[in-house]
This record gives structure tokens, sequence and C-alpha cells, in this order.
């Protein structure tokens, strides 16, 4: 057997630069981080995605200060390359033709795009927006990225040894591999089987909820069938079909992204027969895209990490001076604490708020500023709260805390690089991995977070960085509001600030820590490794 699989990796959204913002969050930045860790090293990868025309939501906030969605078009012509090939699917009775756009950036793992915006088509809208929202779209999408995209690797003539499918929504392309083989005079069996040696699956999701089901009656409707039947789609995905379920009983192996969320996804899923087995390969963040060159000189060098750090917390107070939407000027001599991501309630945007008498004398007195980013999605009007309730914080606290509206990748370099410690509490044990964390780690910015996704992995309390569940004194209490809030506040008042402001060495020596900690382990170079040796190749 040959050592290195040629893989092709199936994912709704990738997020590799701003000019091509066809992602949505952090699934997309793992999966374009995976395309560049692919490209550096030289791994047989090619990355098969959608071109969505008008991507995801570009939010701004209001005169009412609750966010609102503007989705500008973007010309991909100079970034991308016609391939020449059209590929026909089946959706809901008419047949849809999507080109096979190229990006060559990455030449070692080139990325094709499938479009269904061509002139004169009546089916432009197919992939028109990233996560819209409604389910008949979303199936939709999902056979052009699945059933589409194995069609597309056929016509491209690429020879093909794994299907990794990272997250769900790819798994139709198992409904056309299985039916490749019954055309070819397979029984539906041994289609299955066969084609189950060519999946591995990747999940992210680790609540209920989070997992996509859906209608047989809408599903046949639309073709997902593929000439399979009831009988054998029941079998795939159970009823209704859960699109989880599925990537479970389709591929030889499933993993989860962290190794807590490894054994979240093993408790989730432990009625599911005749699934793969679960194992965890744990995140990492393409180095060279997110550690800032200047700190991993002076960090190389063994030089003083402070003049870099102090360059790029400059740079973070210039950009929100000149992007701030009233433009607030912070102080680059005072700590700021960083917060940036989805707006979900389950991440606690406000834990910090919680007793707010203890915050508001730091933040009056400029001892303390606060840094926050983050979008919701267009549909949600809970997450949309979540964003106006911090704005009008930010209006009580003006000149210290900030929201920073429209995140994204370019919002995300300059908060990872030039905050000084980076915030994470979300109620556990709901992220399975989070990457933000890592980023922020490799420029010497200390995590405070709790012990969730990947940071029991790497952060060690006071050495570099912060755990919030090393300071609860009822460990069985977890996600008590009330108890997490002190165990925070005692860490800030106790620790951050009077290491910030009157120990400057051992915060050196913590950045030094933390670059230690995550340079290598938390690397995409490492973990695109461990899926060749673990998850493609098992010996
Ligand atoms: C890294 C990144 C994310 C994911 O970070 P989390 O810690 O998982 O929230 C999301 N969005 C952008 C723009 C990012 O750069």
């Amino acid at each position: 057997m040959k050592d290195k699989s040629n893989v092709a990796y199936f994912c709704m959204e990738y997020g590799l630069n701003e000019e091509l913002p066809i992602y949505s969050g952090g699934l997309g930045v793992l999966a374009g981080d995976y395309l560049k860790a692919a490209d550096d090293l030289d791994l047989p990868l090619v990355g098969i995605g959608i071109l969505w025309d008008q991507g995801y939501t570009h939010q701004y906030i209001g005169e009412d200060g609750r966010p609102y969605d503007t989705f500008p078009t973007f010309d991909f012509d100079e970034y991308l390359q016609d391939t020449g090939v059209t590929v026909t699917v089946t959706v809901d009775g008419e047949e849809v033709n999507c080109k096979v756009k190229l990006l060559e950036r990455y030449d070692n793992a080139p990325l094709y795009l499938l479009d269904t915006n061509i002139s004169d088509s009546k089916h432009s809208w197919i992939t028109s927006k990233l996560y819209d929202g409604d389910e008949y779209d979303r199936i939709a999408q999902e056979i052009v990225l699945g059933i589409g995209g194995v069609r597309a690797l056929r016509e491209l003539n690429i020879n093909v040894d794994k299907y990794h499918f990272n997250e769900g929504h790819a798994v139709f392309a198992g409904v056309e591999l299985i039916r490749e083989k019954m055309e070819a005079g397979m029984s539906f069996s041994e289609a299955k089987e066969a084609t189950r040696e060519e999946i591995v699956f990747t999940t992210h999701t680790p609540v209920e909820a989070g997992n996509e089901a859906h209608d047989h009656g809408l599903l046949r409707r639309l073709g997902v069938y593929n000439s399979l039947d009831y009988e054998m789609m029941e079998s795939i995905g159970g009823n209704p079909f859960n699109m989880t379920v599925a990537g479970l009983k389709l591929s030889s192996v499933t993993n989860g992204v962290s190794k807590l969320h490894e054994q979240t996804t093993k408790e989730m899923w432990e009625d599911v027969e005749d699934k793969a087995p679960i194992t965890g390969v744990t995140n990492g963040v393409h180095a060279n895209t997110w550690q800032d060159e200047r700190m991993k000189d002076a960090y190389e060098a063994g030089e003083d990490l402070w003049q870099p750090h102090s360059e790029l917390k400059q740079e973070l107070v210039d950009y929100i001076a000149g992007n701030h939407y009233y433009g607030t000027q912070l102080d680059t001599n005072t700590l700021i604490i960083g917060f940036a991501r989805r707006a979900a309630e389950y991440k606690r945007w406000q834990l910090i708020f919680e007793n707010e008498e203890k915050i508001a004398p730091l933040l009056e007195e400029r001892k303390l500023q606060l840094v926050f980013s983050g979008k919701a999605h267009p549909d949600d009007e809970l997450g949309k709260d979540i964003v106006q309730s911090l704005v009008q914080i930010e209006q009580r606290y003006k000149g210290s805390v900030v929201f920073l509206e429209n995140y994204n990748l370019g919002v995300a370099q300059k908060m990872i690089k030039g905050c000084d410690v980076w915030l994470n509490n979300p109620r556990r044990p709901l992220e399975a991995s989070g990457t933000s964390g890592m980023k922020a780690a490799m420029n010497g910015v200390l995590n405070l977070s709790v012990v969730d996704g990947w940071v029991g992995e790497g952060v060690e309390h006071n050495v570099s960085g912060w755990l919030i569940d090393e300071l609860l004194p009822d460990i069985s209490q977890l996600n008590d509001d009330q108890q997490d809030a002190e165990a925070l506040y005692k860490i800030i008042y106790d620790e951050i600030l009077p290491t910030y402001y009157e120990d400057r060495d051992k915060w050196k020596k913590m950045m030094r820590a933390s670059i230690d900690m995550s340079q290598e382990k938390f690397s995409a170079q490492r973990m695109i490794k461990d899926y060749y040796t673990r998850i493609y190749n098992p010996k």
C-alpha cells in the first residue's frame, strides 16, 4: 500500500483569505488552514467546495445598535480559473449545471469550487448564500457539494483513495459513491461496505439540535435518493435522515476535534448501531497565517517578546481608532482582554458582566479594556439581541469597551495578535474545539478560559494562561454562571492585574510558555499529519 492516500476533502465553506469570502466562521477557517497545511507539506489533497457568490453576511451595527446584514457580491474571476468542466446534478426533477472553478493559489492543494451561477440559469440561487436557513435550499446545496463534488472529481480525472467529509454537509457524496458501484453491478450492501472503506468523517457539533436531519419525502423529492430506495436511505441515515448519523454509518473512521469532544461524540451517538469507530484529532491552526512573523522571530531568537507584542497591540489600537463606528481610542498601556466568537447564547458573551459592580470600577478607572467582536446568523434574532446588548454595554463604558462589527478573518488577525488576554467562557462541553485561542496562544496572547474543547490539552494554569475551572469551589456544579463569574473575577483581580501591571517579567515568561505550548502542538501541520497517519492510513 502506498503510504500517502490521495484525499478529496469536502467542506461547505473555506476561509482562506478576505478576497474569497466563502466562509462563515470556525469550520471554514479550519478547512482553509487545512488546505494551506497540505500545500506547505506537499500532501496529496484536493479540496471540494462551493463558490458562494454572496458568501455569508457582512454584518454591521445600525443606528439603533442592532446588527443588520449586507450581502455584497464579489468578482471572483481574478482569483479563480475556469476548469472548463461542468457537471450536472438533479434537483427537484430539474437538471442543474454546475461549473467547476479552480483556486490555484495553493498549488499543491488545489481547491475546486462548484458554481450554479451561470448566465441564464434559473438555478443560480443554489450557490448564492451560505447557510441561508431554508431547508429546501440547504438540501439543494448539499446535493451540489456531495453528488456534484464526486462527479467533478470524475470529470477532472482526479484519483481519490479517501473522501474526507468535514462535517455532515457532504454525506450525499456517499450516496453517489454507492450509486456508482451499484451501477457497475454491486449489490447495495456490497456497495455500501466498499464505500465505507473510502470515507472518513469529521463531526464538529456537540449538541443534538445542531445536527441536521431531513424528512425523507423532501429528500426523495429533491433527488437525494439518487436511484437508491427508502430502505437503503433509511439504513444510512435513519428516519428522519440525520446527516451526522449518515456520516457515522458511511465512514470507516469518525473523529471529533479534541479529546474532550471525542468523549462527547461517543456519548452522544452511543445508540447508533453499525457505526464507525470514533476517535479524536485535535484541531490546529496554520501558523504561517496566524502567528505574526515579528513574534515568531523574537521567540525563536530568544529575544524580549514585549517588543513585538507592543507593536501588535498598537496596531490593534490604531485599527480600532480607524474602524470602530465612533472611533474609540484605546490606551496601549492598559490591559486589553479580547473576546470574539459567534453570537450564540452558550458562549456566554456577558459572563464578565454577571456581577457588573465587580468589573465596572476597572473599566471606569481605565485598568481594563474589553474588545468584543462576532456575528449573529442573519435569521438568529436571539443572537442579534446578544450583540445589541453588548453595544449597549459599550455605550455605558465609552472608551473602555469596544464592539468591532463584521467579525471576519481580518478582524480576527488584529484581535488575536493585539490583545493581552483572550477570554473564552462557554458552557461546557459545548465547544467542540475552538481555534481562536490557539491563534492567540501562538502570539503570546494569554488564554483565560474554561476547560473545554482544546484548552485542557494545552493551557496550564498560571504557566501558559489561566483556567477558570481551577478556581471553582465546586467542580460538580459546572456552568453555574455565578460561580464561573466569581472565579473569573478572582483570576482577573488576583493574577492578571498584578502580573500585568507589577510583574512584567512573569508576564513575558508566560507569553513564552504560551508559544512553547501551542506553536507545534496546535498547528495545522501537526493536525494534518495526524489525519494522514491515524485516519487516512491507519496501521
Ligand atoms: C479562528 C476563527 C474562528 C473560530 O474561532 P473559535 O475560537 O472557534 O470561535 C471563527 N471566525 C474567524 C473569523 C476566525 O478567524
